[in-house]
C-alpha cells in the first residue's frame, strides 16, 4: 500500500467521526462535548467593551501619551469619573462585584473578555464599582466602612505584603502586631504597595505569633490612613508608581481585623489567587493591538524598494506572534472557565501567568524591532507597552515563582502534563 493510502487508514481508524454514523447536523444538535464559542451574551457584553474602547478610549491615547511624556498622569482622577460614569449609565460597573452589592456579577470568563478589549489601549481606565475580593468577607460593620465606600469608589484601597525582606518568599515577611488590651500595635515596613500613596485604608499583614508564622501566625488588619502608617511613591520604569509603607507603632482596635487571627495568609493567597488569569488577559489585548500596529507599520515601510511585510524575516515575526496570542488566549480563557466551573485553577492560572508575561515580552520586542527607530521614540506607544509589559513577569509571582509552582504541582502529583482534560 502506497504512503499516502496508509495514512488514511490509520485516519480512518482512529477518527471517532469515521466510526459514529451521524451527520455533522446530528453531531451539532446533540452538543458539542466542547464548546470554544462565547454565548450570546458573552459575545453581547465583549462587543459592548469593544466599541466603548474603540470610541471612548482610544481617541484619549495621544492626549494620554503627552501626559505621561510630561511625567503627569493620563487621566485626571474627574477624566476616569466621567468615563466610567457613561459605562455605569449602559450597566457596566462592578463586572464581578455580586449583584446584591449592586455590580453586574459576572464569572471569569466575561471578566477575562472585558480584561483582553481594555488592554487594547494604554489608556489606565477600568470599569468602576470593583472590591478586593477579601474585602467580602468583612464583617457587617467593615463591610459598611470597606467593602462598600471602595465599590461606591468614595475610598481606595490597596494591599500591602512585601516587604523589603520579603517578596517571593512571603512567608518571611517581620511586619508586627503586638495584642495590648484591646488593640494591635502594628510596627514595620512594606514596599512596592501599588495605590499605596494613595489609598485611604491599607490591609496590611503582620506577624502576630512568631512561633507558628505562615503557619497560622500572620493576621491581616485594615487600618485607615489616619491611624498613623506613612508612603513613599517609589518610581519605576513604568508610568504610575508603587509606594513604600511605613507603620510605627500604629494602633489598630482588635475589631480591625479582616477575617480570623492567625488566618491572614489564607486570606493574601486568597486574594493574589483572585485572579491570575486577569494580568494576562489584559497583555494579551495589548499583543493584539501592538501586532497590528506592527501589520500596518510593515504594510507601509519601503524598504530596498519593497514595503517590509513581503520579508520572511518580518512575516516570521508577524505568524510567531500571533501563534503565540492564540495560545495566550486559550491559556487564559481556561483558567477563567475553570474558576467559572469551581475547577482547581491554580495551575492553569500559573501557566497562563507566566506564558502570558513571558510572551507579551516577547511580541512588544518584536514590534518595536518592526518599527526600527521609530519605535524607540516616544512619539509611538511601542515604547510605553515595552516598559509597562515587563512587570508582567515581576509582580503578582515572577517567572520563577510560577515555574517552580507549576513544577511543584506535577512533581507532587497535584496536576498532570495531560492537563484537566485528564
Ligand atoms: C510595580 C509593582 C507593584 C507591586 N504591587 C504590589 C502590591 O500591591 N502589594 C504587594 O504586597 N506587593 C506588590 N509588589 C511586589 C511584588 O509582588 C514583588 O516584587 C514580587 O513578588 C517579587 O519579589 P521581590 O521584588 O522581593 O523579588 P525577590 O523575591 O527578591 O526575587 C528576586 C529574583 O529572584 C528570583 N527568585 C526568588 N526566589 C526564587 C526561587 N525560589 N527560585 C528561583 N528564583 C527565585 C525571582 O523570581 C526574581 O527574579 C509589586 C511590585 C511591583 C514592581
Amino acid at each position: 500500500m502506497p504512503p499516502a493510502d496508509r495514512r488514511h487508514t490509520a485516519y480512518a481508524r482512529c477518527s471517532t467521526h469515521e466510526n459514529d454514523r451521524t451527520t455533522p447536523a446530528d453531531r451539532t444538535t446533540k452538543g458539542p462535548t466542547m464548546d470554544f464559542d462565547l454565548s450570546a451574551e458573552e459575545r453581547e457584553i465583549r462587543d459592548w467593551v469593544r466599541t466603548f474602547v474603540r470610541k471612548e478610549i482610544v481617541p484619549l491615547e495621544p492626549q494620554v501619551l503627552e501626559r505621561e511624556r510630561r511625567g503627569e498622569r493620563g487621566l485626571t482622577a474627574d477624566e476616569l469619573k466621567g468615563l466610567q460614569d457613561k459605562a455605569r449609565s449602559s450597566g457596566f460597573f462592578g463586572i464581578q462585584t455580586p449583584e446584591s452589592h449592586g455590580g453586574m456579577g459576572q464569572g471569569a470568563v466575561v471578566a477575562a473578555l472585558i480584561e483582553i478589549e481594555l488592554g487594547r489601549s494604554f489608556v489606565p481606565f477600568r470599569f468602576a464599582g470593583e472590591a478586593d475580593n477579601i474585602l467580602f468577607s468583612a464583617t457587617e460593620e467593615q463591610q459598611e466602612t470597606y467593602l462598600r465606600p471602595t465599590i461606591e469608589g468614595t475610598r481606595k484601597s490597596c494591599f500591602a505584603i512585601t516587604e523589603p525582606g520579603a517578596g517571593s518568599d512571603a512567608r518571611a515577611i517581620r511586619t508586627s502586631a503586638r495584642r495590648e488590651g484591646d488593640e494591635w500595635v502594628i510596627n514595620g515596613e512594606k514596599t512596592f504597595i501599588t495605590g499605596g500613596h494613595e489609598a485611604d485604608f491599607v490591609m496590611v499583614f503582620a506577624v502576630t505569633d512568631k512561633e507558628k508564622g505562615a503557619d497560622g501566625g500572620v493576621t491581616c488588619f485594615l487600618v485607615d490612613r489616619d491611624r498613623g502608617w506613612t508612603s513613599t511613591p517609589i518610581d519605576t520604569m513604568g508610568e504610575w508608581g508603587p509606594a513604600a509603607l511605613v507603620f510605627e507603632d500604629v494602633r489598630v482596635p482588635h475589631s480591625a481585623i479582616l477575617g480570623e487571627e492567625g488566618k491572614g495568609f489564607e486570606l493574601a493567597m486568597r486574594w493574589i489567587g483572585k485572579g491570575r488569569y486577569m494580568l494576562p488577559a489584559r497583555a494579551l489585548g495589548s499583543c493584539e493591538r501592538l501586532v497590528e500596529m506592527g501589520m500596518e507599520w510593515a504594510r507601509n515601510r519601503v524598504t530596498f524598494g519593497q514595503p517590509i511585510a513581503e520579508r520572511q524575516a518580518i512575516q516570521w515575526m508577524v505568524a510567531d506572534s500571533a501563534v503565540e496570542i492564540e495560545a495566550l488566549r486559550w491559556l487564559v480563557l481556561t483558567a477563567a472557565w475553570q474558576v467559572d466551573r469551581g475547577i482547581d485553577s491554580r495551575q492553569s492560572q500559573s501557566m497562563a501567568k507566566l506564558y502570558g508575561g513571558v510572551k507579551a515580552n516577547e511580541i512588544v520586542d518584536r514590534v518595536l524591532q518592526m518599527h526600527g527607530g521609530m519605535g524607540y521614540t516616544r512619539e509611538l506607544p511601542v515604547e510605553r507597552w515595552y516598559r509597562e509589559l515587563r512587570l508582567l513577569r515581576i509582580y503578582e509571582g515572577t517567572d520563577e515563582i510560577q515555574r517552580r509552582t507549576i513544577a511543584r504541582n506535577l512533581l507532587k502529583g497535584h496536576a498532570t502534563v495531560r492537563g484537566h482534560l485528564g
